[in-house]
């Protein structure tokens, strides 16, 4: 059992001994390198005053490395069937606790007061399942939830789209949303022979730090993430028409003063605008009654 988790050949021990079949839906896909976890683990800079919070351990590679650095880890995880597994494979490590549950599902605050009091500062740390990561990250974020940084395993392209900079085809609302919230910043690109199976999508890890105060000031955020979606609506659209439609046919005369006023060309487009213009555009739209 001192074997890690994540060596080819206790993984595939850990399922034949349980008769464990994966399931596609659940995105499940297992880590079988040391190295990448290695570079997982030590992106979250933890210690053992620090709490680790993974979503999706499956049989628990990720979890191991964990319990190693952190204090405290918190599991969640999804498939009843890897519950028991999960709990023999760290039936001596008292400080893995498993919670069986669908994160989207969870009282994260809650949880998190529970499994983390006393310690100095929280993570997400997770390979995370490829079908639901936006929903998953989208409520870490808007639930705000008091992280120090959120490293996780995804497929590239979400992660290029979140580190993206303003002017480029991957820039769209999940960027600003993401930069929003936080300073992202792209760890490493992973090859598909780190899993079994093997996905076919190419994956990234990506280390997100928490901002103290989000990356700019906006009088309403819901409005402000509602002026950006507007204006991503139709990528191949100016910004001047793609604010018509949020806007109302009626109105559209008032939009280019209103561009213009915070320093934006009525004819530019929605992914050539920075957070900082995306502020100022949703102040300016408030302002007007829009
Ligand atoms: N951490 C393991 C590893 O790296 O080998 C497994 C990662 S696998 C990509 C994703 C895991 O998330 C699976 O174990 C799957 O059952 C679990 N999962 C899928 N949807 C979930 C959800 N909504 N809530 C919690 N866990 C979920």
């Amino acid at each position: 059992t001192n074997i890690d988790v994540a060596s080819p050949k206790r993984t595939k021990d850990i399922i034949n001994k349980y008769g464990f079949t994966f399931k596609k839906s659940l995105g499940q896909n297992f880590l079988i390198d040391q190295n990448i976890l290695r570079k997982i683990v030590g992106a979250a800079e933890l210690d053992e005053t620090k709490g680790a919070l993974e979503i999706g351990p499956g049989i628990g590679a990720l979890t191991q490395q964990l319990a190693q650095e952190a204090g405290r880890v918190t599991a969640i995880e999804i498939d009843n069937r890897l519950i028991p597994i999960l709990q023999d494979v760290f039936a001596d490590t008292p400080n893995v606790h498993v919670e069986h549950g669908d994160v989207l599902k969870m009282n994260l605050p809650e949880l998190m007061e529970k499994q983390f009091a006393g310690l100095s500062g929280i993570s997400v740390v997770a390979n995370l399942p490829y079908y639901v990561t936006t929903p998953i990250l989208m409520k870490l974020l808007e639930e705000k939830l008091p992280l120090e940084n959120i490293v996780v395993m995804i497929q590239k392209e979400v992660a290029q789209r979140m580190a993206a900079k303003p002017g480029g085809k991957e820039y769209g609302s999940l960027s600003v949303a993401v930069q929003y919230y936080c300073v992202p910043e792209l760890v490493c690109i992973v090859p598909h022979t780190v899993f079994i199976p093997q996905p076919n999508v190419d994956s990234a890890v990506i280390k997100l730090s928490l901002r103290k105060e989000p990356a700019v000031d906006v009088e309403d955020e819901a409005h402000f993430f509602r002026t950006v979606q507007a204006s991503f609506a139709q990528r191949r659209k100016t910004l001047m028409n793609n604010l018509t439609a949020f806007v109302g046919k009626e109105s559209r005369e008032q939009l280019t003063p209103l561009l213009t006023s915070c320093g934006i060309e009525p004819t530019r487009r929605g992914e050539t605008l920075s957070l900082e213009e995306f502020a100022a555009l949703s102040k300016a739209l408030l302002a007007a009654g829009f």
